[in-house]
């Protein structure tokens, strides 16, 4: 088991990504503690997973407001007494084009997609420096590398999600703490499922690999740099994304 005993948060673990990293981190031995939006959906989650034989146990939070991320982790730390890994995977579209975009579309994919990673990393960093160590785990986004149509709001969020993964990486490691993201490509979610499929047929033909991402790919992404098989590696942004960018 590769994160045996490790307690592991996953952030916008009742569905896509979040789930299968949760349910892939408790298949290797950690005791992960899910949060989302949806109470009920994260707590199903959790239910699965422990039904499974692994330990999950969920909670409501939302990422982007200071008081519940707070709540959060003083919750998770009375359970589990410490927080060795952190996935920062909640994340959400407004999507529109430049001309028709509110300020509201605008903040509102700020406030989760990069204020939310702030803040859930401001406050489990502090209690991993604590400790002595820890891995952060970020959603990026294979977009940020080379924009896209309609998504001023969510490239400058997964492009500044790289900056602050290199920031932290450098401010963090000598606390033990190793801090790296993820640029998923296009992966089979419910994030996705509005493409129009006219639209999915040309972003999937650009892909080398001929397919669209599962959420298990990427899991296993963050599986292996959460595990101690990376712990020379930080500071890094792993491409996932059937050779999309190349
Ligand atoms: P998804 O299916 O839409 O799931 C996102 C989850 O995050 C949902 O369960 C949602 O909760 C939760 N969430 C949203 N805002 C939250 C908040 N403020 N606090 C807590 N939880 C919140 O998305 P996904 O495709 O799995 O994506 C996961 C991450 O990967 C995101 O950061 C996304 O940007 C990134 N990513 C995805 C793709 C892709 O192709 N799918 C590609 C690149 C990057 P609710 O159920 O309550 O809405």
């Amino acid at each position: 088991m590769r994160l045996k005993d490790k307690v592991a948060i996953v952030t916008g673990a009742g569905r896509g990504i979040g789930l299968v990293t949760a349910q892939t981190f408790a298949r290797e031995g950690a005791k992960v503690a899910l949060c989302d939006l949806d109470l009920p959906e994260v707590q199903a989650a959790a239910e699965e997973i422990r039904k499974s034989g692994g330990q999950a146990v969920a909670f409501q939070a939302n990422t982007g407001q200071t008081p519940s991320v707070q709540e959060f982790l003083r919750k998770v730390l009375a359970e589990f007494g410490r927080v060795d890994i952190l996935v920062n995977n909640a994340g959400i579209i407004r999507d529109k084009q430049l001309l028709k975009m509110e300020e509201a579309d605008f903040d509102a994919v700020i406030e989760v997609n990069l204020k939310g990673v702030y803040l859930c990393t401001r406050h489990v960093a502090e209690v991993m420096a604590a400790q002595g160590g820890g891995v952060i785990l970020n959603a990026s986004s294979v977009v940020a590398l080379y924009g896209n149509f309609g998504q001023t709001n969510y490239v400058a969020s997964k492009a500044g999600v790289i900056g602050m993964t290199k920031v932290w990486a450098r401010e963090l490691g000598r606390k033990g703490i190793r801090v790296n993201a993820v640029a998923p490509g296009f992966i089979e979610t419910r994030m996705t499922e509005g493409i129009p499929d006219k639209v999915m047929e040309q972003l999937v033909s650009k892909v080398p690999l001929g397919r669209m991402g599962k959420p298990q790919d990427i899991a296993n992404a963050y599986l292996w740099l959460a595990s101690d098989e990376a712990s020379y590696v930080t500071g890094h942004v792993l491409s996932v994304d059937g050779g999309a960018v190349t």
